[in-house]
């Protein structure tokens, strides 16, 4: 799982990536509210443990604006203070739950694990995703647009999931390619825009109403 650390205290924070690493996640840290916010809204994480406390801009804040942008990623919020106020004031602004520090890894370690088994499950839940008149079914496997039945090879079918999973949001082709040609060493630079030119060709051709979009100088998303 690709987890996201916000986190001012460089020890705190190298420790916390050392722990999460060792449970073989992927793991940035970010040492600032705002480039945490940036972070979290650009890239697609699996999950953000936010402090309260921030240079910039609060956790809180943070939190708050990720939900704004609409981006669901689980928050387990990090407050130095044990206050009923903070945790309030996190849960509030969207975060999932809590931690008060300091804290034992272990501990860290059952709320992430919880939180991750909870994501799973909503996203297993979720079994069709719809943008617009297309839809993908997860569990037959199978794409529609209107009462058209569409034929995508399993690369194409996880890009489109990919892709469908985060409407609205502009994807780069190094998230793009880091989720759905992650264990291919030997995918090309230009295997992002090959598959998105082959995905058009199967989703778009024909229909008035284009979903796939490419936003110049930066990559893809899809937009009902
Ligand atoms: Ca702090």
């Amino acid at each position: 799982m690709h987890i996201l650390v916000v986190e001012d205290e460089q020890r705190l924070g190298a420790l916390l990536r050392r722990v999460l690493s060792e449970e073989r996640h992927t793991v940035d840290v970010a040492a600032t509210g705002p480039d945490g916010l940036h972070m979290a809204g650009t890239d697609t994480y699996d999950l953000v443990i936010l402090d309260v406390m921030l240079p910039g801009m609060d956790g809180i804040d943070v939190c708050r604006q990720l939900r704004t942008y609409d981006v669901q990623t689980p928050v387990l919020m990090l407050t130095a203070r044990g206050t009923v106020d903070d945790r309030v004031r996190g849960l509030n602004a969207g975060a999932d739950d809590y931690l008060v520090k300091p804290f034992a890894m272990e501990e860290m370690l059952a709320r992430v694990n919880a939180l991750l088994r909870r994501r799973n499950r909503d996203l297993e839940m979720s079994e069709e995703i719809r943008v617009d008149d297309l839809v993908l079914d997860q569990v037959r496997h199978e794409v529609r647009r209107g009462d058209r039945l569409i034929d995508l090879t399993p690369k194409e079918f996880a890009l489109l999931e990919f892709l469908m999973r985060h409407p609205g949001q502009v994807l780069t082709r190094t998230q793009i390619t880091d989720h759905v040609w992650r264990y291919d060493l030997d995918a090309l630079s230009n295997v992002v825009d090959t598959y998105i030119h082959y995905l058009r060709d199967k989703i778009d051709r024909g229909f008035e109403r284009t979903l796939i979009r490419t936003v110049r100088g930066v990559g893809y998303k899809i937009q009902d």
